[in-house]
């Protein structure tokens, strides 16, 4: 390689290269991956703060032949990168909607809300709504039961189109939740501007909830979002005494370890009929 600036690839750095190599790799084998359904989908609930099923966040995995199971926060950057991510967004949806018409089609009482994440370049796609609500309509899918999960990353780059594309999937049906709130810049600008539905509190928030000044940051932040009606989802919840906290602060949606990890479908339908612990 081309010796380059300052600031740029250094010629002789044996980890860096490895890395590329594994992400050129990694990024050839991303665009045979979905073709060879090597994708599939856990679900984490939410709960009451007792533990009672309310729904369920959809995450991916990506079952790797070599490597194993390869965590989302690894291969979605790539796709991103690589454009990819239309696609596996693509199958995600139908994945999920297949899913119900599964659950559906046996009889089996599902969560009534399955939160599903949309990254930032899928939801900057011109066509992603008008997508979306084809694969709605073709699985008969009712809207309501889907939670758009967004971040805040890239929302206000085009606030026009931002705000058309949230204001026609809510027409639609879908709710939207703001995810990781609090890891953001302008967070509470979202709170006002955008049409959102849920908020999720962000597990640094959770964690740190011992620390005096946290806590009051989060009991305000509840108390302002149930101002502007939106409904709050703590995110990260591992202990029980986080779990009473966020309570008495008012917060009713509880996700995280300490009431289940993320479940393959058939255990997350037997999940809910076990004891809540
Ligand atoms: P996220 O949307 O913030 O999802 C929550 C992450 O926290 C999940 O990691 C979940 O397994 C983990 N988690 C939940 N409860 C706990 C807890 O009590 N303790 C700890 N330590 N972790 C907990 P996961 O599944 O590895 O996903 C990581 C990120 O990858 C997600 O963060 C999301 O940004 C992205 N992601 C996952 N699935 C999808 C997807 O289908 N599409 C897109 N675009 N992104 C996805
Ligand atoms: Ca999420
Ligand atoms: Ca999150
Ligand atoms: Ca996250």
């Amino acid at each position: 390689a081309k010796e380059e600036g300052s600031g740029g690839i250094r010629r002789f750095d044996p980890a860096l290269q490895s890395l590329l190599d594994d992400r050129l790799l990694l990024e050839k084998e991303l665009a045979d991956s979905i073709k060879k359904g090597e994708f599939f989908l856990l679900f984490q609930p939410q709960t009451t703060s007792k533990g009672e099923l309310l729904g369920a966040e959809v995450l991916i995995r990506w079952a790797h032949p070599v490597k194993g199971m390869i965590r989302p926060d690894l291969f979605i950057s790539v796709a991103e990168e690589t454009g990819l991510i239309r696609l596996l967004g693509q199958w995600l949806f139908d994945a999920v909607f297949r899913q119900i018409q599964t659950w559906r089609r046996q009889n089996i009482s599902y969560p009534k809300h399955l939160a599903i994440n949309v990254s930032p370049l899928q939801f900057l796609d011109a066509d992603f709504v008008e997508n979306l609500q084809k694969q709605m309509l073709y699985y008969d899918i009712n809207p309501t039961e889907i939670v758009i999960e967004l971040v805040e990353t890239g929302l206000l780059n085009d606030k026009t189109d931002t705000l058309q594309k949230l204001h026609r999937l809510r027409e639609l049906g879908f709710k939207l939740a703001l995810d990781d709130f609090g890891t953001g810049y302008s967070s509470l600008s979202y709170l006002k501007d955008l049409p959102l539905d849920i908020l999720k509190i962000d597990k640094s928030f959770v964690d740190d909830l011992q620390t005096a000044s946290t806590h009051k940051l989060v009991s305000a932040i509840v108390d302002i979002s149930h101002h502007l009606g939106l409904e709050i989802v703590c995110e990260g919840v591992e202990q029980q005494w986080q779990v009473e906290r966020l309570r008495d602060m008012g917060c009713r949606r509880f996700q995280g370890y300490h009431f289940a990890r993320p479940l393959a479908a058939d255990k997350l339908i037997q999940w809910q009929f076990a004891d809540a612990s």
